[in-house]
């Protein structure tokens, strides 16, 4: 249970190990413990059995242990736009959103909120009958995860890089993929291999990877490494990249990627036997980027 006391130990949620105070300081995800987010809303942008007819109900945290310099959501990720709520508040928002017709609960990049969703979700779950996902950036510490052990139906992980030159050039994230992998092996143990019914996922992992410009032989041996996890979780391959954030001062990221270098990562995934989901040339522009406008907050 998250309660006071715990929210006045040093932050070590994630594997930053920030150890600060966030009831009177920020570490590397920019944010206090207090949750704050940027919109309520019924999404869809997912994968189709996330998705579904109705839409995602997906809640959009501010703050990000991530900090891509590529965020698609750099608005709320980076620059931390957001409202401040309390847990109950979060509840309440949780029972809204399926009020309205959403297929699942949708916690958006909420890592560094873990204490407040465990107890927000401790508080309703009983009144949930859609399910949980849990949206990360794949950089999890295992003992954070365990926390949401029979809270959490699905999982929605990023692996985003194989290497940790990479890792550390664009996400300042040292000992990614180690971490991510660990992360995937936690969750898949708590969610089993993955259950779609009537076109609606209702457990399992989906690992998602957007490749990156110039990187497809890294996305090549990050599912390499990842191939023991086939069978047992759906991956997405994304190809919606384009520039946002800082990728301008990246040259070797400022463009989109190229039909060859998506190709090459998708006919990997299909000779090391994953099952899951590909995305059009189309999806790579902002058409499918929420407007955060504080909606349902
Ligand atoms: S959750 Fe935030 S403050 Fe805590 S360790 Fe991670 S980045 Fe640092």
């Amino acid at each position: 249970m998250y309660n006071q006391e715990e929210k006045s130990e040093k932050c070590n949620l994630c594997p930053r190990f920030c150890n600060v105070d966030r009831n009177r300081e920020t570490g590397f995800c920019g944010v206090r413990y207090t949750v704050k987010a940027a919109a309520a809303m019924l999404h869809f942008g997912e994968e189709p059995p996330i998705s579904g007819k109705n839409g995602s109900g997906a809640v959009f945290f501010s703050g990000c242990n991530m900090h891509c310099v590529f965020c698609q959501n750099y608005k709320i990720s980076n620059l931390c736009f957001g409202k401040e709520i309390t847990t109950e508040r979060l509840s309440e928002i949780f029972l809204e959103l399926q009020n309205r017709g959403a297929e699942n609960i949708n916690l958006v990049t909420a890592t560094h909120y873990t204490g407040a969703v465990v107890e927000a979700l401790e508080a309703v779950k009983h009144k949930l009958f859609i399910p949980v996902i849990f949206n990360c950036g794949g950089y999890e510490r295992i003992e954070t995860l365990k926390t949401l052990d029979g809270l959490v139906d699905i999982y929605l992980p990023d692996v985003k890089y194989f290497s940790d030159k990479l890792a550390v050039k664009y996400s300042k994230a040292v000992g990614y993929f180690d971490a991510a992998y660990a992360a995937v092996e936690e969750m898949v143990r708590q969610t089993g291999k993955p259950i779609i019914e009537n076109g609606l996922m209702k457990k399992g992992v989906i690992i998602r990877h957007m490749i990156l410009p110039g990187c497809y032989k890294d996305s090549i041996m990050l599912f390499n490494r990842l191939k023991g996890f086939s069978g047992k979780v759906l991956i997405s391959v994304m190809r919606q990249y384009y520039p946002c954030g800082k990728a301008g001062e990246y040259p070797e990221i400022n463009r989109k990627l190229t039909t060859f270098e998506y190709r090459k990562v998708l006919d990997e995934c299909e000779k090391l036997g994953f099952e899951g989901f590909a995305q059009e040339k189309e999806s790579a522009c902002g058409e499918m980027t929420p407007i955060f406008n504080l909606e349902g907050i």
